[in-house]
């Protein structure tokens, strides 16, 4: 049965052949009928990626929740803007991992067949990179260690199958085939969605102000609305993260990542179905790419989309971000294209930037935060690779809160690691 079978089959909610705007529009005008109220069992601080995630877990066991959201839900000042993000299983970043990945990757069914709206896209991923590059060596060993297949090409059999990669003759040519992207738009205004049916109230363009623990052991929270209560808070501000956590400030680095869609020389060669997701490890520069996707399906922007991973530009201040993109950023992406894809630049179509949060060592940080009991939670530093975890983010950080525990193991995210 192919996968779209599958959801159609299963579909629950009838937004399945919502378009990319309509979905929008629906979650929006049900955001401004919600009637909100002063008290909460637990407030969601940011309701992007891992916030959207968190609401929806929250009022799926049934609590009172609010979600603030200072911009509108989605939106591209944070990081989740931008079409597709790459989800696979043999964590490169350490296997560790794998064990949030698979229980991500039920999550990620469950909402599809909940709303019956396609999230996740099986394309398949490349991995390519020199003989001893340390990131493709932990790619194998999680594959090992977790039993998940990855194929390791010949050149002829890379040149046959992906023939529009041009690499030197000694790399690594590793393919994960149950690999492939996330929608980070239409997810999070699914799990939005989906929170308030179950009764969450979210509001948008509420910024929050302050925060306070009582010593009751509640939480006041101010934004430029109003002031609310709750026993609970769970802090999700992504870039903001330091603003209204000034004791993790110094644990974290916002850079500034440029993206680019550009025309490729042969179009036909790069669409989906066609080209897979990639990653390419160029000595000290990691490059990742999706194929071109259809506008009709998943908006814009059109084109060949590509990026520098690592490393990005260091800024401070995620209110005063440059967010013009500089002929630096794009002379990298087109030497990329040249040197290793030389069908896949002909011209630029748009260049856009993100946001990364990064954490000391690139690693998550999810924990209590330090002198409020455990009323407090939060979820930061992903580091440019949160966003396929997005969905097993929500259900740890909604059991920390509530019950007080996670059967998941993430105590190698805890930020008792720095001190
Ligand atoms: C260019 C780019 C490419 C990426 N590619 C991938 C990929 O391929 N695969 C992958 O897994 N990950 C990828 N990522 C990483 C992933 O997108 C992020 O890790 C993830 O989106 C982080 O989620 P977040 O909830 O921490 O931040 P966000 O999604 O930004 O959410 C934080 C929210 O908090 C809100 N907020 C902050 N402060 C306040 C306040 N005071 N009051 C109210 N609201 C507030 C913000 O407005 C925002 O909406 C990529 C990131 C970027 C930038």
């Amino acid at each position: 049965m192919k996968r779209r079978d599958f959801i159609i089959k299963t579909s629950g909610i009838a937004v399945a052949s919502l378009s990319y705007p309509q979905l929008y529009a629906n979650v929006n005008r049900q955001i401004e009928s919600n009637s909100h109220q002063a008290n909460y069992d637990v407030i969601v601080l940011g309701v992007g990626s891992m916030g959207s995630s968190a609401c929806y877990h929250l009022a799926n066991s049934g609590y009172k929740v609010l979600g603030l959201e200072q911009f509108d839900i989605p939106h591209d000042l944070g990081s989740h803007a931008g079409q597709s993000r790459i989800i696979r299983k043999a964590y490169g970043e350490g296997s560790d991992y794998v064990p949030l990945l698979e229980r991500a990757y039920t999550n990620w069914q469950t909402l599809e067949s909940e709303t019956g709206s396609q999230v996740y896209y099986k394309t398949g991923l490349t991995y390519f990179g020199a003989p001893d590059d340390p990131f493709l060596k932990t790619v194998k060993g999680s594959s090992r260690k977790y039993k998940i297949p990855i194929n390791d090409l010949t050149v002829e059999e890379c040149d046959r199958k992906y023939p529009q990669f041009k690499l030197p003759p000694n790399f690594q040519r590793l393919e994960e085939t149950e690999a492939g992207f996330i929608t980070p738009e239409r997810s999070i205004l699914l799990y939005v969605q989906q929170a308030v049916l179950k009764g969450a109230v979210i509001r948008t363009k509420e910024k929050v102000h302050e925060w306070k623990h009582e010593s009751s052991g509640s939480v006041t929270v101010v934004t430029n609305k109003g002031t609310y209560k709750a026993g609970k808070l769970i802090i999700t501000a992504g870039p903001w993260a330091g603003k209204v956590m000034p004791s993790l400030i110094s644990k974290l680095t916002i850079t500034r990542q440029a993206v680019a869609w550009v025309k490729p020389r042969n179009w036909d060669k790069f669409t989906l179905g066609k080209f897979p997701c990639w990653i390419l490890e160029d000595k000290d520069h990691d490059f990742y790419g999706f194929p071109i996707l259809p506008v009709g399906t998943f908006a814009g922007p059109l084109g060949l989309k590509l990026a520098l991973h690592y490393p990005g530009a260091d800024t401070t201040d995620p209110d005063q971000v440059n967010r013009n993109t500089k002929e630096s950023d794009e002379k990298i992406l087109i030497d990329f294209l040249n040197k290793f894809m030389p069908d896949g630049y002909e011209n630029t179509l748009v260049m856009k930037t993100c946001l990364y949060t990064n954490s000391p060592d690139h690693d998550f940080i999810i924990d209590y935060l330090s002198g409020f009991n455990k009323d407090i939670v939060f979820a930061t530093g992903f580091s440019g690779h949160g966003f396929k975890f997005v969905s097993v983010v929500g259900e740890i950080l909604a059991d920390l809160a509530m019950e007080g525990s996670t059967q998941l193991p993430v105590d190698f995210l805890s930020a008792k690691r720095f001190g």
